[in-house]
């Protein structure tokens, strides 16, 4: 057994663990079990410091997670983009692929909760559909492995389903969605390198969230990965009590370039059920992205995006930049709230952008198609 799948054994991983290690209420230990895995393995539980830190909340449940929040299981719409079960296909090109519903830890936050953690919605059976779906829908030239976290798979397993895509010849690129990096860098390993060698072009999302997952371990991991030639890109969720802070996130965005992690996406959390307690207002949002750009390397700032209630996929959110147009000059504003006009060219634009207090007409006057989704919320 490797190291990893050692460490993987010694999780914390019981109601009994959080009743007998963290002083859990049996009642609440065991119902919030059985509502979605606890699964924190030795390395990611060496990274809190204190109770109620942000490593912590990451990892350990908490009863808020029980309450009746009247929020979707399904929030993104996946299930209804699914022609089979381990496909969403949303985008017309590309094409998420779940190859394994096991995690190395499970994050409390998670999206697909409803699914992560049971083998019986995710699994190897899965799998054969799922490439035949890829390999007879020649459309798709993107896919991306996802779960749960493929770097649970064994590398054999792993293996096989990368020579099997890359013998679909419209198959362009690979992605791996994995958190390992963060959450179990032991999983990455000389052999792992070079089997992922092997498939190239592969390229790596990872998941980092605070700037005290940026451990040597990570940096390590990172490392191996970037210099079997995959880019690595993160995916960063922004969380009340975790990161909702201008300062961590500048601090994290920094560090993960320093580990070669180009910022990719930072998420508004979803309106998963149970997850409530980790949301915050997206003014927080555009507040932390107005601290980002300017005042650091542009290649720290992520694109920040709101992941459509209802299956709308990601819609990017700026900062008002843009402050008006006098004339034929567009007024602007910088990082640092200095106005500036540009002339812009007197032929009519060929892109028309809105105008805010209509955001509902398009250019020609015609109504946008239709609103697709309205989601209310009790708090
Ligand atoms: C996020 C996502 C993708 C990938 O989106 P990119 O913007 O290309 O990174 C693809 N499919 C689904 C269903 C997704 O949620
Ligand atoms: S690693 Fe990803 S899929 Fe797994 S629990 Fe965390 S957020 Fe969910």
């Amino acid at each position: 057994m490797e190291l990893w799948q050692e460490m993987l054994r010694q999780s914390v991983d019981s109601a009994k663990d959080l009743i007998e290690r963290f002083g859990f209420d049996e009642q609440a230990a065991k119902k919030l079990n059985s509502l979605f895995h606890i699964r924190i393995n030795p390395y990611y539980l060496s990274l809190i410091r204190q109770p109620g830190d942000p490593i912590w909340l990451q990892c350990i449940p908490d009863a808020l997670e029980l309450e009746k929040d009247g929020l979707p299981e399904d929030p993104l719409a996946e299930d209804t983009h699914s022609p089979v079960p381990s496909i969403v296909h949303r985008y017309p090109d590309r094409v998420l692929f779940l190859t394994t519903s096991q995690c190395s830890m499970y994050c409390r936050f998670c999206t697909r909760k409803r699914k992560v953690g049971d083998s019986r919605k995710i699994n190897m059976k899965y799998i054969q559909d799922g490439i035949e779906y890829i390999a007879s829908h020649s459309g798709v030239r993107d896919v991306i492995l996802s779960g749960g976290d493929p770097l649970m798979l064994t590398d054999f397993q792993l293996e096989r389903i990368l020579k099997r895509l890359r013998e679909i010849p419209h198959v362009e690129i690979i992605r791996i969605g994995t958190k390992m990096p963060c959450v179990l860098p032991q999983r990455v390993t000389p052999k792992l390198c070079r089997i992922l060698k092997k498939y190239h072009p592969i390229y790596i999302n990872t998941h980092f969230n605070h700037p005290w997952e940026c451990t040597p371990e990570a940096r390590r991991a990172c490392d191996m990965l970037s210099d079997s030639g995959i880019p690595l890109g993160n995916q960063t969720v922004l969380m009340k009590g975790i990161n909702d802070n201008p300062d961590v996130m500048l601090e994290l965005m920094r560090k993960l370039l320093v580990m070669r992690v180009r910022p990719y996406y930072l998420y508004q959390a979803d309106i998963t059920s149970g997850t409530n307690h980790f949301r915050t207002p997206v003014s927080k949002g555009l507040e932390i992205m107005d601290k980002l750009r300017g005042y650091t390397s542009g290649l720290a700032v992520p694109y920040y995006v709101i992941d459509a209630p209802g299956g709308g996929g990601k819609i990017p959110l700026l900062p008002q930049y843009v402050l008006g147009r006098a004339g034929k000059c567009i007024i602007l504003r910088n990082y640092k709230y200095e106005i500036f006009t540009y002339p812009d060219l007197e032929e009519e634009p060929a892109y028309h952008q809105p105008p805010m207090e209509k955001p509902y007409m398009r250019k020609d006057g015609k109504k946008v198609k239709k609103v697709v989704e309205t989601i209310t919320v009790d708090r």
